[in-house]
């Protein structure tokens, strides 16, 4: 049973400055040892699943994970918060708002012709991008369109780089299948060219894999644990059939949650050796080198998803990822490892907390000079770009891959 992974918990409280929800709030119920023991309670039967004493500081909780890589007894908190989710959402209903979105990114019918509608309305959302509630909603699904960060005068026209042969490796290419996802697929497919591109470039040959779809992760995380199963059995069927190929994925959640497919179909043989077959974009292209490209002389700061850094524990990945691009400078800022307050749908759930969670990142971010930021998640994208644009900072929010592919681009290895 998932409860299990709190066993290790002796309440010590190392965890509690990682915790972006206690640091807004100051409240120990707000704190991970305060979840964990409203969890305990639950599993020992103590409180029911639809107490309020219990849900509302649970509902609270961002499941970042950040209060995992911190804990010195190695307690395993996301996998019990899943457990404690379903276990509500079985005595009290899941919210209509987070119902509806689940079903729609669940159903390709469905969700297609509202991306291509929520496409449409991007230059309007443009427009009306702001501080107010619907200004910031705005502002996300203005940061989901293609940007491009300002370099200097020149730096537009394709230049040689250091490296300039189709691929830096004389072995045969390695087969790596990228996984489209629901809102990657529909508002982000610049970024899915983009990750082509490079890993093309990178010596691997991309393989479409038809037949997936939505990962399943706001299904889970939001106790519906049926319908995160069912999605999840047919993306392991989609990508069985080219068992040879890695599955690559560019949206951190995602990524997340395909690795912890094995723990969700617990006893099917058709997992066997899945998640060793999953890898982020990062971990793909740093495996390969990256080739370097041509030089972008751009200021950047790398805010890492909260699934990269504490549920994939993926750190320098990424980071070798920017450091092939020469000339861009990565500037470190001091909130980096803490949530956004993104979180699939904390951001329609809590809408309150989740603003004054992220208004700790941009002011951090918005302290230093920047060009770009960059960061591997959809919904850290769209809040991080609202976000910046909602205090006044028009800084573009792009995918590390984006700017690796805008080098290359530069670098004349294909046209962009
Ligand atoms: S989760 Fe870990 S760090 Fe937090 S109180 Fe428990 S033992 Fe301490
Ligand atoms: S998952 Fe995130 S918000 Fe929830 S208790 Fe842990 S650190 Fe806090």
């Amino acid at each position: 049973m998932s409860f299990a992974g709190l066993d290790p918990c002796v309440h010590c409280g190392f965890c509690l400055q990682s915790c972006p929800t206690f640091l807004v709030t100051g409240d120990e119920t707000d704190s991970p040892r305060g979840r964990i023991v409203l969890m305990r309670s639950l599993a020992r039967g103590d409180l029911d699943a639809a107490d309020p004493a219990l849900t509302f500081h649970l509902d609270r909780c961002l499941g970042c994970r950040g209060c995992e890589p911190v804990c010195p007894s190695g307690v395993s908190y996301g996998p019990a918060l899943e457990e404690a989710r379903r276990l509500i959402a079985a005595r009290r209903p899941v919210p209509f708002s987070v119902r509806f979105t689940a079903s729609v990114l669940a159903e390709p019918a469905v969700r297609g012709p509202l991306m291509t509608l929520a496409k449409l309305a991007r230059p309007f959302a443009r427009w009306l991008a702001g501080d107010s509630r619907v200004g910031f909603l705005a502002g996300m699904l203005a940061a989901t369109g293609p940007r491009r960060p300002q370099g200097p005068e020149g730096a537009q026209e394709p230049q040689r780089g250091e490296d300039d042969r189709p691929s830096r490796s004389a072995a045969p290419p390695a087969p790596a299948a990228l996984f489209r996802g629901c809102i990657m697929d529909g508002l982000f497919s610049h970024v899915h060219r983009a990750t082509e591109r490079t890993l093309r470039a990178n010596g691997y040959r991309t393989v479409d894999v038809p037949g997936q779809g939505c990962c399943g992760a706001l299904h889970a995380h939001a106790g519906l644990h049926d319908q995160a199963v069912a999605l999840a059995r047919t993306n392991v069927a989609a990508f069985n059939r080219v068992p040879e190929a890695a599955i690559v994925v560019n949206a951190a959640g995602c990524g997340a949650m395909l690795k912890e497919y094995p723990r969700l179909l617990a006893g099917d043989p058709a997992v066997k050796g899945w998640t060793a077959r999953v890898v982020d974009v990062s971990e793909a292209l740093a495996a390969a080198g990256p080739r370097r490209g041509a030089p972008l002389p751009l200021t950047v700061a790398y805010d890492p998803p909260c699934h990269l850094l504490h549920a994939q524990r993926i750190a320098d990945a990424p980071l070798k990822v920017l450091e092939a691009i020469p000339e861009l400078q990565h500037v470190a800022h001091g909130e980096a490892d803490l949530c956004c307050g993104s979180a699939g749908s904390y951001s329609l759930t809590e809408p309150a907390l989740s603003r004054a969670i992220l208004e700790r990142k941009v002011s951090a971010l918005a302290s230093g000079k920047l060009d770009v930021v960059a960061t591997g998640n959809p919904g850290c994208v769209m809040q991080i770009g609202a976000g910046l644009r909602a205090a006044g900072h028009d800084v573009p929010v792009v995918h590390p891959v984006e700017l690796l592919d805008r080098s290359y681009a530069l670098a004349g290895y294909y046209s962009a």
